[in-house]
């Protein structure tokens, strides 16, 4: 079997096996893993496992998710294709490329400037043009591109962060992962007016969201 139908049939089986069973129900979003080469944004040494169904290392004690979570995080933000957003933790860049193909505009802040420009190298490779990557501590969101109507933080925080709420715009959701280090629940904030909304979705174990308005280092 030529080597892109293999891996083609790698993502239809982690969708079958891995999404689909957990409520991964959005069309858009199933498409959409179905597509992104998961591969691409993983370490030389971990590709062989690049579908299977958890986190693998990508440096700096930090990790690329699993894609169970990085859908179910994509499915949360209920997109219809023309939204801005923000995510914070670009890692590997792979959650920022489901993102980019999900909505409008995706701006997406990593405080590790050599994860930052690995990310942004393997964007560009895929000609995501409406993705930019910053450097940058996150926790206190990116002012200059607000408001979202999507945030999405890819590390746990041990309170949500006042900035965050602030850049959302009215109707946004976000979505992060609160708790202690070592287990979280992902919650999801919905803002109406001034008021907010939040629902528990599941528990979930992240690296931590390290920074002023975060954990310290
Ligand atoms: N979304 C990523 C992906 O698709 O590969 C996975 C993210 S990894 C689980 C969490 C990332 O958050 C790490 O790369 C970490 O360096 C980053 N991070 C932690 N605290 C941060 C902060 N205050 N601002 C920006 N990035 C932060």
């Amino acid at each position: 079997m030529d080597n892109e139908l293999f891996l083609e049939s790698e993502r239809e089986y982690m969708v079958e096996t891995q999404l689909l069973p957990r409520r991964i129900r959005d069309g858009l979003v199933l498409q959409v893993m179905r597509t992104v080469p998961r591969h691409l944004f993983v370490p030389p040494e971990y590709r062989h496992l690049a579908y299977t169904d958890g986190p693998l290392p990508i440096g700096f004690g930090q990790t690329i998710s699993q894609p169970y979570i990085v859908a179910l995080m994509s499915q949360l933000l209920e997109l219809k294709g023309q939204e801005r957003l923000l995510e914070v933790g670009t890692g590997s860049g792979y959650q920022a490329a489901v993102l980019g193909y999900l909505a409008g505009e995706v701006h997406t802040i990593e405080r590790f400037p050599e994860l930052a420009r690995q990310a942004e190298q393997t964007l560009a490779e895929l000609g995501l043009e409406n993705v930019s990557v910053h450097i940058g501590d996150g926790t206190a969101g990116l002012l200059e591109f607000a408001p979202y109507q999507g945030i999405i933080v890819t590390a746990a925080a041990p309170h949500v962060p006042q900035a965050l709420l602030d850049q959302l715009a009215d109707g946004g959701r976000l979505v992060i992962p609160v708790g202690e280090r070592g287990s979280q629940f992902l919650e999801r904030w919905r803002r109406r007016g001034d008021d907010f909304d939040v629902e528990e979705v599941i528990p979930v174990a992240f690296v931590p969201l390290v920074g002023q308005f975060g954990w310290r280092d």
